[in-house]
């Protein structure tokens, strides 16, 4: 018989969650205005809200925290970090910064202007975000098999080389001040590049004279799935592969709240002297001195552990096998989710799973809010709600697809917690049928209206 993974961990601290019945989420529900970010923590039973900064540090990063150095200038634990950065990713200049979307603030305002294009596989919504607010482009390159949610592919998050070619060729190379890889691709399901995509993005790149960058926000799980399905990295270490893939690009922004196995943090590295030299004053203007960038010592001190720890094999397999342990079982029932399984969540393919709902009531947002109710599990709906209304029309912008998202936290949930959540699942599909109606808005934002609009059930 195979040996299945098994966590390489033992638990010595546990954290209660609550249980509550049908009955009460129904209650809280209504009373949050079925809006799932209104929902109180002790609420929720199962949290799959996001896998960013939710996870459990372990016994060693906790002991860092401990002897974390405090200092204002020269940190100890700033230069530890520094020094396991560089053994990581290679990079020889290191920017502390308070999360990922600050490491973007940081580098953005020293290379991105007005007019710019920023091209590269799907961009995450903080980094567009960031881009768009200079009223610069992002180029979304990424191959269009990524945008089929039953579509194989074992590299959904690669660059369409022919795309890419045609965003350099067609813009003048000053209004390209980089190309951006996220890895994994979280727009598009936590999908990762392949090496071989990772090259010969960094050879395009280097033939226009143009820099590139990585979001590394998943860069750890990205390396995990190079070595179990490309060619030619079974015997390579994690550290390695994260070492080759980063020495074809120039710099990168990091969430450390993902991959870093930290609660809050994130930073900037890279090797240009001269970017370096821009982006500290911004650091300091914005984040806080370049020693430690809007992170405590002790944040800093946990982290330099956590990235050495999320580079190991056997965190690696029991974080993303556990992902594909629920997939897998959807998959089993017939559920419709995206292949193949990503790193770090489940996405429920909505307009599968309720075809009966009619698309103007939110029918992600009606699946998600039935999950919670069953058994009190919190995802989030990323389709019309998160769409939001065309800026000129004021109409909803229907996406193409309608997802809930079921993100796992790292080293946080048990294989009985998979399985609850797949039980509960199989009980909403089999009575799908009879869901025919949704939700109505009663009230949104102007703008990023998903986390605080209200609605009332039809
Ligand atoms: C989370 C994330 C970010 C932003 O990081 P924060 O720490 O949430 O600010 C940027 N890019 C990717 C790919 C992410 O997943």
């Amino acid at each position: 018989m195979n040996l299945p993974y098994a966590e390489p961990y033992k638990i010595k601290m546990v954290e209660s969650i609550k249980k509550s019945t049908v009955e009460q989420r129904k209650k809280w529900i209504k009373e949050a205005d079925y809006n799932l970010f209104n929902l109180s923590s002790d609420k929720v039973f199962i949290d799959l809200l996001t896998d960013s900064g939710t996870g459990a540090m372990s016994d060693n990063q906790w002991a860092a925290m401990m002897s974390g150095d405090e200092s204002y200038a020269g940190s100890a634990s700033f230069l530890k970090l520094k020094d396991v950065v560089k053994k990581i990713t290679g990079f020889s200049h290191f920017l502390p910064t308070h999360q990922g979307r600050a490491a973007e603030n940081v580098l953005f305002s020293a290379i991105v202007n007005e007019g710019d294009f920023i091209p590269g596989n799907s961009h995450f919504d903080t980094t567009k975000g960031h881009i768009e607010f200079r009223k610069a482009t992002a180029v979304d390159c990424t191959i269009d098999e990524a945008f089929d949610t039953a579509a194989e592919h074992p590299f959904k998050g690669n660059v369409d080389l022919e795309k890419l070619k045609k965003a350099l060729k067609e813009n003048p190379k000053e209004k390209i001040p980089f190309v951006i890889l996220t890895i994994t691709c979280n727009s598009s399901g936590g999908q990762p590049v392949s090496m071989q995509n990772v090259k010969e993005v960094s050879e395009l790149c280097k033939s226009y004279g143009i820099p590139l960058y990585f979001d590394s926000a998943r860069f750890a799980e990205n390396a995990y799935f190079i070595k179990k399905r490309e060619k030619g990295y079974e015997d390579i270490t994690i550290k390695e592969i994260a070492k080759e893939l980063f020495s074809y690009g120039d710099g990168m922004t990091m969430s450390a709240k993902k991959d870093g196995l930290v609660n809050m943090g994130g930073f900037i590295a890279l090797n240009d002297e001269e970017v370096y030299k821009k982006a500290t004053v911004f650091n300091i203007m914005y984040e806080g001195f370049i020693t430690y960038g809007g992170m405590n010592g002790r944040d800093m001190a946990a982290l330099a552990v956590g990235l050495d720890e999320a580079t190991e094999f056997d965190y690696l397999e029991s974080r993303i096998e556990q992902v594909s342990y629920l997939g897998e079982k959807l998959i089993e029932l017939e559920i419709p989710v995206q292949h193949p399984i990503g790193g770090h969540a489940i996405f429920i393919d909505a307009n599968k799973f309720v075809p009966t709902i009619p698309r103007n009531e939110y029918r992600a947002q009606a699946l998600a809010i039935e999950l919670y109710i069953l058994g009190g599990i919190r995802g989030v709906e990323i389709g019309t709600v998160l769409a939001d209304r065309d800026p000129f029309t004021r109409k909803n912008r229907y996406p193409e697809l309608e997802l809930v998202r079921l993100a796992i936290p790292r080293r946080t949930y048990s294989q009985n917690h998979m399985d609850y959540i797949v039980a509960v699942l199989k009980n909403i599909h089999d009575t799908r049928d009879q869901a025919k109606t949704g939700y109505r808005i009663i009230d949104e934002a102007p703008i990023m209206r998903h986390f605080t609009v209200k609605f009332e059930k039809i």
